[in-house]
């Protein structure tokens, strides 16, 4: 199986100041989620600059959480991929997926290929809980629930059993509702979806009645928005119940903002509606002032999640959680926590192990045991700022990382890759038998997905195993065009 994308080079010139016409700055973005894509687009979009970006990713589709973070039944969230398609068609630009970080090209050789590299790896992994029995069967995070729904490669293996009528959801940001919300829909509905074909066939054997999502803290600090949870309370055959004594007064860290206004008005509303449950087929629960102590074991599985109730007491400016040593034992046979994700560290790049995130000063990326920054490496997204915000939150992150890469040019324009020719990193690739996957390449497979889920009325129906992508392309290699230059 060949490659297949145009690899045009313009002609060098040795002496020539990088980012110039005659030696364009080559700059490496590792990841091609939604923070990486922006990152390029505020390359391109740099005053005088001349760049040549090349995105890569581990995986042959772009897009990172677009496609595998975000829920497959909010498909209006995901046509922002379009802004990033049009940056991925900009001829200054590569997309290079099926490419890892590490095995593949380590940073020695992003050093060597490329004048700057940019780090765009996102929160792979989840925060833990750290109680007793969080490693229990039956005891997942969202990162795998999610990931697993949305069709990811690395979560293909085995499937999430949903054999329990009680499951537990940890955490009150929008993956805890998004989580809630995909386990109380019903199959039928997400069969309109581009949720993964195995995850829709367990969802659609699912015995799930009771799905509880759990807060530490008040309603008036939920971290989720009011759309998110508005979107609950709509979906047909679901209870959402509240009890009307948590959210009578609740606590709050002076005047709530509209954001908590807003869920205590929609949470109000629920607990005014108890009487949906009895004809519902399934009701979501939410709970306040709960903080899970233990997992509790049964035969092979969950007994039950034993609870502390909280009280709020200040700390600095917030509100938080203390245990009053009062339990209660939820008698549910599957937990997932949705506590938050983290980011994962990569091979020779420095990382914040308590922030979980790569050390940065605005973008540039810097030693913590030294203090030196490292003058060629940034970092943009939630590897930079940790695992906050909405999609569009990236765009204007990532330009201010790009604003202090092109500062840093300007200010000492030496100091580039060995080989910065666009070949160098193909014949790189090539020569360690990597099968990179190109924009054109990932066209086809997006087209090949969508004439799929066309067929039965459907967005797409995704490829989510890497060999599955690669066997669809193999047919493509005797028709490329490959154009060699230099
Ligand atoms: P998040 O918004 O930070 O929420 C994390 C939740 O976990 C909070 O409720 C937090 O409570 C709780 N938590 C943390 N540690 C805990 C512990 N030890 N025990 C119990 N609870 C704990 O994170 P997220 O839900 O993973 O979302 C990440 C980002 O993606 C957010 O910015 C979110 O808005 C965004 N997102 C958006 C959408 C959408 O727009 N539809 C969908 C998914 C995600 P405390 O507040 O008490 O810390």
């Amino acid at each position: 199986m060949e490659n297949t994308q145009p690899v045009e080079d313009t002609r060098l010139v040795d002496d020539a100041p990088i980012g110039t016409p005659d030696r364009p700055l080559r700059v490496a973005v590792v990841g091609a989620g939604p923070s990486g894509f922006y990152a390029a687009a505020a390359l391109l979009d740099a005053p005088g600059l001349t760049v040549s970006v090349d995105v890569l990713d581990r995986l042959p589709a772009p897009y990172g959480l677009v496609r595998y973070g975000v829920a497959p039944d909010h498909q209006k969230i995901k046509n922002v991929s379009r802004v990033f398609d049009k940056t991925a068609r900009d001829p200054r630009v590569r997309f290079l997926g099926n490419v890892c970080f590490g095995p593949d090209l380590a940073r020695e050789d992003l050093l060597a290929l490329y004048d700057r590299v940019i780090y765009a790896v996102g929160a792979q992994t989840d925060r833990r809980l750290g109680i007793p029995g969080e490693d229990l069967p039956g005891s997942w995070s969202s990162t795998e629930l999610v990931a697993w729904y949305n069709g990811h490669p690395d979560f293909m293996a085995g499937d999430f059993p949903l054999h329990h009528e009680a499951v537990a959801i940890v955490g009150i940001g929008n993956v805890a509702i998004d989580c809630a919300r995909i386990l109380a829909k019903s199959a039928d509905e997400l069969a309109a979806t581009d949720i993964s074909d195995e995850a829709l066939a367990v969802l659609r054997e699912s015995r799930v009645r009771d799905v509880w999502v759990l807060a530490r803290r008040g309603p008036l600090q939920a971290a989720c928005t009011p759309q998110e949870l508005k979107e609950l309370g709509e979906i047909p055959g679901v209870a959402v119940l509240v009890e009307p004594d948590e959210v009578a007064d609740p606590a709050a860290e002076g005047e709530p903002d509209r954001q908590a206004q807003k869920n205590l008005e929609l949470f109000r509303a629920f607990a005014a509606d108890a009487d949906k449950a009895a004809a519902a087929e399934r009701r979501i629960h939410f709970r306040f002032l709960v903080s899970p102590v233990e997992v509790l074991a049964a035969d092979g599985g969950i007994a039950g999640l034993r609870l502390e109730r909280n009280r709020l007491v200040p700390k600095g400016e917030c509100l938080s959680a203390r245990g009053t040593g009062e339990h209660e034992v939820l008698p549910v046979s599957a937990v997932i926590r949705a506590i938050g994700y983290r980011s994962v560290p990569l091979p020779g790049v420095p990382f914040d192990e308590r922030g979980g995130v790569i050390p940065n000063r605005e973008g540039r990326v810097f030693d913590p045991e030294s203090g030196e920054v490292r003058a060629r490496e940034y970092v943009v997204g939630w590897a930079k700022r940790g695992p906050s915000g909405l999609i569009g939150t990236n765009k204007g992150d990532s330009a201010a990382t790009i604003d202090a890469l092109v500062a840093d040019l300007a200010a000492a324009p030496a100091g580039g890759a060995a080989e910065p020719s666009r070949r160098a990193v193909l014949d790189r690739l090539d020569e360690r038998g990597v099968r990179w996957v190109s924009f054109e390449d990932w066209c086809a497979l997006d087209e090949l997905e969508t004439s799929r889920g066309a067929a039965s009325g459907r967005p797409r129906i995704k490829l989510c195993r890497v060999e599955e992508m690669l066997e669809a392309l193999a047919g493509r290699a005797e028709n490329a065009e490959v154009v060699e230059a230099e």
